[in-house]
This record gives C-alpha cells, sequence and structure tokens, in this order.
C-alpha cells in the first residue's frame, strides 16, 4: 500500500492501520525506514494536537494501575487515549514490562483506548525515536491524550520529558519521612507529583508523603512556563479511583495555562530543536558503529596504547578517515 493511503486511514481513525504504521517505524530494514520516513512527512500536516503526558514511576508504584483507571476515566468523558511506553530495559530482558496489555485489560478492551507495549531496541536512542514518531502517529490519528510511560531508570525520564507536554512523576507513600531517594533533577521535570495509594491503612503516609514534596517543590524556582502554585503535589488512589478528575483538572489548568501563554508551543518548538539535534549526533555515532570504522578505531587505538601516538592526534586521524 502506498504511503499516502496509509495516512489517509490513520487520519480516518483506523486503528490496524495506526499499528500497522507503528510496526513500520519500529523496523531497522532500510527500505522500512525510508517508507517510514515519507509517512511521518506525510502526516505532518494532519494538524492534530494531543496533550502529550510523560508519566514515570518506580515499579510497583502503580502505574499500570493508575494509566488504567485514569485512562477509562478519559474514555468516560469521550476523550480517545493512547498509551505508548518507553522502556530500555525491554531490549536486555527480552520482554517488555511496559505498556504489556494484561496489565490494563479493562482499558485495552476499549475501543477508544490504543495501547501499545515499548519497543524492543538495544539503544535508548533507538526506543526513543521509535516511540516519538509513534506519538506523531497517535497524534495525527486523533486521539486526544497520548500516555508515555517511563519506569524510573536512568536517562528513559529526560527522553520522556522530552517529547511530552506535561510531566506527572508518580510515587508511592513513604514509609519514613524521607524524600524517597528521588533524583533532584527527575522532580524538577515534574509538572504534576502525584502520590498514589491514598487509600485505607497507606491514607495518612501518603499524605505525609505529599505535604513533603509539596514542601520541597516550593524550595525550587517557579518556572517561567507555569502560572503561581505550580509545580504541584497532591494525592490519588488509582485503585479507588480517588483523586483522578482533580489530577485530570489541574492537567488542563496548567495546559490551557501554557497554550495561552505561548509557552505550550514554545516548548514543542524547543523539543523539535533538541530531536533535531540528537538525531544528528546519533547519525554521527552510527558512523563509528561500521565495521571499516571499527577496524580503523581498533588500529589507532593500539597505537595509542603503545605509546606511538597522541590520543588527540590519534583521534583528529581518525575522524578525518571517517569523514573522507
Ligand atoms: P507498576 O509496576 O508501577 O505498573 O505498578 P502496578 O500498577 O502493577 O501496581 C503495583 C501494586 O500496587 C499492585 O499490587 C497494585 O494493586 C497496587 N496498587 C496500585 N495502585 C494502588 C492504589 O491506588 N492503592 C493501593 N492500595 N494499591 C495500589
Amino acid at each position: 500500500m502506498d504511503t499516502a493511503d496509509i495516512a489517509q486511514k490513520i487520519i480516518s481513525g483506523d486503528r490496524r492501520a495506526l499499528a500497522r504504521a507503528i510496526t513500520l517505524i519500529e523496523s531497522a530494514r532500510a527500505d522500512h525506514r525510508t517508507q517510514a520516513a515519507a509517512l511521518m512527512e506525510a502526516l505532518k500536516s494532519a494538524g492534530k494536537q494531543a496533550v502529550r503526558i510523560g508519566l514515570s514511576g518506580t515499579p510497583g508504584v502503580g502505574k499500570s494501575t493508575f494509566i488504567e483507571s485514569f485512562g477509562l476515566m478519559l474514555t468516560a468523558q469521550g476523550l480517545r487515549v493512547a498509551v505508548l511506553a518507553v522502556d530500555p530495559s525491554s531490549a536486555r530482558s527480552g520482554g517488555s514490562i511496559l505498556g504489556d496489555k494484561t496489565r490494563m485489560e479493562r482499558l485495552s478492551r476499549d475501543p477508544a483506548a490504543f495501547i501499545r507495549p515499548s519497543p524492543s531496541q538495544s539503544h535508548l536512542g533507538g526506543v526513543a525515536r521509535r516511540t516519538r514518531e509513534a506519538v506523531a502517529l497517535c497524534e495525527a490519528a486523533g486521539f486526544d491524550v497520548v500516555l508515555i510511560e517511563t519506569v524510573g531508570v536512568g536517562q528513559s525520564e529526560t527522553v520522556v520529558a522530552e517529547m511530552s507536554d506535561l510531566f506527572v512523576l508518580l510515587l508511592a507513600p513513604a514509609g519514613g519521612d524521607e524524600l524517597q531517594g528521588v533524583k533532584r533533577g527527575i522532580m524538577e521535570m515534574a509538572d504534576l507529583i502525584l502520590v498514589n495509594k491514598a487509600d485505607g491503612d497507606l491514607k495518612p503516609a501518603a499524605m505525609r508523603t505529599c505535604s513533603d514534596y509539596a514542601g520541597a517543590l516550593r524550595l525550587l524556582r517557579k518556572r517561567p512556563q507555569d502560572p503561581e502554585g505550580y509545580p504541584k503535589a497532591m494525592t490519588v488512589s488509582a485503585l479507588q479511583d480517588e483523586g483522578l478528575h482533580r489530577a485530570w483538572d489541574e492537567m488542563t489548568a496548567l495546559v490551557n495555562w501554557r497554550r495561552d501563554t505561548g509557552h505550550f508551543d514554545g516548548r514543542r518548538a524547543e523539543q523539535a530543536r533538541y530531536w533535531f539535534g540528537q538525531e544528528v549526533r546519533q547519525g554521527l555515532l552510527a558512523r563509528l558503529e561500521t565495521p571499516a570504522a571499527r577496524a580503523t578505531m581498533q588500529d589507532y587505538a593500539a597505537r595509542v596504547a603503545a605509546g606511538e601516538m597522541t590520543p588527540t592526534i590519534a583521534a583528529a586521524e581518525v575522524l578525518r578517515q571517517i569523514d573522507s
């Protein structure tokens, strides 16, 4: 089928066409890459805009429970929801721990929802590109909300934050009064901190954890893209469906404010710039991965180790050879 045809089907909301297009963008085959690039170009003008929400949290905090309840709440309001995942660990373990449909059984049966597990790629860069393109596909397909889930490992939060309009951090109630070792950098990325499991015996701990984080957020510098009082921390119970409407209200309030003030489009433009830079960098790195380049590297590495050349001169020589 030709690209224009697939594009038309995606725009008209054909889910099978969307699923097949995502398979196409996940493929590493050169002819598929070319087709995928043409498809992305064809869809660029679809002009539809979703709210892209990044969601991060360590395993066990309740991400899948939250996404299911939150997703069902949104579809009940007549919104269409896509769920994607960035899970760099799936490549290593051979199976995805995120985006697994069986984890969100009710949502995956909802005709207004679309769930796609993380692509398995050995590099976070590869996962990032595929997910970013899948986000664009879902957006062109007319989804109102695209949720991008990630586990709290390494760089994956940054990757997800760079493709989201809003970044939500999901936490569990802490046992003591510590801030659960959440890295400051990750907290600074969050637009909304949700302390989950605020129900039953865990409720008091959840409320304490929430006020700890609210206090920590107040110490951060106010960001130009936020109105007074943001970023915010609040409690929810994904299991008991509590606080989810409130969380959505906060998200829409923030999105509307950013739209009105131009920060929404500004951020997307910045993200496009960022991904452009990343693509160029990755392209350069990929040039070092050819057998010829690897042999050259090994050759010069041996000479440097033997003291025949300085690292600086050897590196300059390798780069000159790769460029030519
Ligand atoms: P994930 O690993 O982050 O996707 O976490 P899951 O959604 O699989 O949830 C991990 C565990 O926490 C499961 O046993 C859930 O039933 C439980 N859980 C999730 N949300 C809540 C909640 O709001 N309240 C309580 N009490 N338990 C929850």
